[in-house]
């Protein structure tokens, strides 16, 4: 990999806080830098999660430069803010930075890829510096359609949002819940990042034109707000390439077991569920007789787990389910998971880049989406049938717990359900066709390098 030739473009990308955005931002660098161009990547330390800072110490240190960012005065948020808003706001707040940063930069920065929910404050900055700025967007090009909308709609909660005369629906009861809190962190940070986003020279979205493909056209023709930048479907973004590595008791289990028999479970890697919850999904994965193995993750920073499976599920469960099931409380290389031939289902959260994995690897899904956008990313695997999704099932503010009986019902349903295998291996095809020389992500590919090297 080449991270410093004075004669390519150089671009340097800026994420922000989790693992749903350091990773795509990871996978593109390294993308682009497999296309010759110039890349460094941003780092923003210390990180919120330890999967954070262990994926950014497994990077070669040359494709690495620390971005310093100012503290935040933790009396000005209420006390239960979440950690990762919190660091987005303080990275958001530290934008004035950039301009002396990139002077210091050798050779010099041609284009900039900043994060969706840093766009409003760095935009801006990177305009003055006269440097063209790229926006990564790190949802569905649905949630895209919304995001560009937000700040524009007459009522913004309360209703129902109907985008490009009603190619993109979004239920009031599917938008991320803190937006129906106009001063929430969340909400201040969405709605000034809708108004910035025209201001973009671009906007990168992991998604690919099979997939999504209404609402890509949509959002390329004005249809969804006039004045949008152009939207780049990049994806399925590739893996990093390293040597795959599962923890060895992991690879021996999902070893042993037969082709295509084993729903995987994980919720990502924010996204807490309650002991209740947990205990209801152990249950229903018991009694549903499927083969299963399951991530559980009770802490929304991975640095908090301090509850043990055991304490969880009771000392006798592991036993009692060893001969179909396997119980993990430890970050696993997902990817590696969903590429094992043993593993024809994944229980998801809907995190856009879960979807995204799954999709690549044929796996088909059942939603269970928890926070934020998963209920716009869930109804779009429902619609292109890569899954199926229990519309039903409870949000994590909810306070209903999904029963055990009703999760062992659509967990065979999911793993009998032959027509979704296949879609799920035709979303497979389809997404290794878009990245293919020739295939739709390959041209946005070489659109947006021809836009660097005009830029350098
Ligand atoms: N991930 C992983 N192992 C885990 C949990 C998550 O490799 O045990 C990866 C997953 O493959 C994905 C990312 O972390 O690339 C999580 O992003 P996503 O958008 O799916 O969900 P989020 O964690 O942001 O809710
Ligand atoms: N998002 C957005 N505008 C913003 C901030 C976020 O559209 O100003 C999108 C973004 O693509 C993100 C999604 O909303 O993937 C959910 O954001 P959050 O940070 O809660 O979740 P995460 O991506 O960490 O799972």
């Amino acid at each position: 990999m080449s991270y410093g030739d004075a004669n390519l473009p150089r671009v340097l990308l800026l994420p922000s806080s989790g693992m749903g955005h350091l990773v795509p931002f990871v996978r593109l660098a390294c993308a682009l830098s497999d296309r010759r161009i110039s890349v460094s990547l941003l780092a923003v330390r210390p990180t919120i999660s330890a999967a954070e800072s262990l994926l950014l110490s497994s990077l070669p240190s040359s494709l690495l430069l620390d971005f310093p960012i100012k503290p935040l005065d933790p009396s000005l948020f209420p006390p239960s803010s979440d950690p990762f808003f919190l660091q987005m706001e303080a990275l958001r707040r530290s934008a004035d930075l950039l301009p002396s940063f990139i002077s210091t930069c050798s050779p010099p920065v041609s284009s900039l890829i900043i994060d969706i929910s840093i766009t409003s404050s760095f935009l801006p900055v990177a305009a003055a510096a006269n440097i063209p700025c790229f926006v990564l967007f790190t949802s569905s090009a649905s949630m895209l359609a919304l995001c560009s909308v937000f700040a524009f709609l007459s009522k913004p909660t309360g209703a129902d949002v109907n985008i490009a005369g009603g190619v993109i629906k979004i239920p009031n009861s599917s938008l991320p819940p803190p937006l129906r809190d106009p001063n929430h962190l969340f909400t201040t940070q969405f709605v000034e990042n809708s108004r910035a986003l025209a201001q973009a020279n671009g906007i990168l979205v992991n998604t690919f034109s099979a997939l999504e493909p209404e609402v890509l056209v949509a959002l390329n023709s004005g249809a969804v707000l006039p004045g949008l930048p152009p939207v780049i479907a990049i994806g399925p973004l590739p893996p990093v390439r390293k040597e795959p590595s599962l923890p060895s008791p992991v690879l021996r289990w999902l070893d042993e077991q037969p082709e295509k028999s084993v729903m995987y479970v994980s919720f990502g890697s924010r996204t807490a569920m309650s002991k209740e919850q947990i205990r209801a999904l152990g249950a229903g994965l018991e009694i549903s007789r499927c083969r299963f193995f399951w991530v559980v993750k009770s802490a929304k920073v991975d640095r908090e787990e301090v509850v043990d499976i055991e304490e969880l599920l009771g000392e006798e469960y592991a036993k009692r389910v060893e001969e179909r099931g396997l119980v993990v409380k430890e970050w696993v290389e997902q990817e590696v998971v969903l590429a094992h031939r043993a593993v024809a289902g994944f229980m998801s959260h809907c995190g856009w880049n879960s979807v995204t994995e799954a999709a690549a690897a044929g796996v088909r899904i059942l939603a269970w989406p928890r926070i934020g956008d998963q209920r716009v990313n869930a109804a779009l695997v429902a619609r292109s049938g890569l899954g199926i999704w229990p519309e039903k099932w409870a949000w994590e503010a909810e306070e209903r717990v999904v029963a055990a009986e009703e999760i062992a019902v659509k967990v065979r349903e999911v793993m009998g359900d032959e027509r979704v295998a296949e879609t799920a291996a035709q979303v497979r095809a389809e997404a290794t066709a878009a990245v293919q020389e020739g295939g739709s992500s390959d041209q946005s590919y070489q659109n947006l390098l021809n836009k660097f090297r005009s830029n350098c």
